[in-house]
């Protein structure tokens, strides 16, 4: 199947834009020659949505996930949905509401990462909730103070920008992955690189996801909880909004 050109990658502010079908896959799922709606991956859940056919019908896009590569965007339609044909012009728009929370709560994942410098066994996106789990054995870390160290990243409204590094780059500096467990994509010659604050100085690592850009614009969150998970992680839990008193 050809390759469908990720605009939410260089734009993640684009809500809609036209397209032209490529196919069906065997699954029912509808394939772009570009799109803006990002698929599944890296810990962020992919965009729903609605495409519009030529003749005004809309079908819902219950989901978008990747396929047998990343490279691979397939925009799942919901169950008895009328699918456009190969070759019609079709009208994409996202749930922008709900990307802007998922943008949101992404780029908060990424601010915990720098205050928490631990590898990180495992991480999602949530609308409303997010988690990362950390491989680390004894925390003096607090709700309260975690909390703080976040918001003042927030209130301090950092740029958050993207920058494409070589493989060779990459290998010089292994201390910009965080992950123990998902390697950065490989193979392509390029990493894409997120960036926080004026030279990268809060924060830089391999993502594929769409992040706000600038910190200020996460708005007010917290940590709600740190829970204890196996001996040696610790799972901390970010949601909007203040911090609850007590
Ligand atoms: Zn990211």
């Amino acid at each position: 199947m050809s390759r469908t050109e990720a605009l939410f990658r260089d734009e993640p502010y684009l809500k809609s834009a036209e397209a032209a079908v490529l196919g069906i896959n065997d699954r029912g799922g509808i394939i772009l020659d570009r799109t803006v709606f990002y698929a599944t991956s890296g810990g962020q859940p992919g965009d729903t949505g609605v495409l519009t056919r030529a003749d005004g019908t809309a079908v819902t896009i219950a989901a978008t996930v990747t396929g047998h590569t990343k490279d691979e965007i397939i925009h799942v339609p919901a169950a008895g949905a009328a699918l456009p044909e190969p070759g019609e012009r079709v009208l994409l728009e996202i749930d922008w509401e709900r990307r802007h929370r998922l943008m949101r709560m992404h780029t908060a994942c990424h601010l915990l990462s720098a205050i928490c410098p631990f590898p990180i066994t495992g991480a999602s996106v949530g609308e409303d909730d997010s988690r990362i789990d950390f491989d680390l054995p004894e925390t003096g870390f607090t709700k309260e103070s975690v909390t703080e160290n976040l918001m003042e990243l927030v209130d301090a409204d950092h740029p958050v920008f993207t920058r494409w590094i070589s493989e060779a780059d990459l290998a010089a500096n292994p201390g910009l992955v965080k992950s123990k467990n998902v390697r950065p994509p490989s193979g392509a010659g390029r990493i894409r690189l997120v960036c926080i604050g004026e030279d990268a100085s809060i924060d830089s690592q391999p993502c594929g996801g769409t992040h706000v850009a600038r910190t200020g614009e996460i708005g007010a969150i917290h940590i709600g909880k740190i829970e204890k998970k196996g001996r040696e992680n610790r799972r901390f839990r970010i949601r909007f909004g203040p911090l609850p008193a007590g």
